[in-house]
């Protein structure tokens, strides 16, 4: 027997297939969704996200949805696309990371490494210092 779940959006019960976590109900509005806003676009070439969103009553949050799934693209100034940032999802037109994680991410590398390089060296440290034993000969006899 199928494994029924709650949907997401609209909470109902739902026999769930894998991946979905949504209900075929509110799936089946989601594509209305898309379908409108894609009429839209294509009609207004190049429109602001933010006008799709007033204009069509839909939620910036769920537009945003659709670019991240890669349904929608936004045009960067650079001539590429808008990406986000694979960590905090803020949008970003090069690279896999935003400038704030990147510089996140560097940053607790570094500390990892040094936090390795002094292990490392405290390691070298013991096994030197293991050589050294005190000299004591002299009260054995
Ligand atoms: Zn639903
Ligand atoms: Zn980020």
């Amino acid at each position: 027997m199928a494994e029924l779940k709650n949907c997401r959006r609209c909470n109902k019960v739902f026999s769930f297939i894998a991946g979905l976590q949504i209900c075929p109900a509110c799936m089946q509005e989601d594509e209305r969704i898309f379908d409108e806003v894609s009429m839209y676009i294509r009609d207004n070439p190049g429109v602001p996200l933010s006008q799709v969103s007033k204009e069509l009553k839909i939620s910036y949050d769920k537009l945003i949805k659709y670019v991240k799934e890669g349904r929608l693209q936004i045009r960067a100034e650079n001539g590429g696309y808008y990406k986000f940032c694979e960590k905090c999802g803020a949008m970003i037109t090069t690279g896999k990371f935003c400038k704030k994680c990147e510089y996140h991410i560097t940053a607790v590398l570094d500390v990892s490494k040094k936090n390795l390089q002094d292990k490392i060296e405290e390691g070298e440290k013991r096994k030197r210092d293991y050589r050294f034993l005190a000299h004591d000969l002299d009260s054995k006899k």
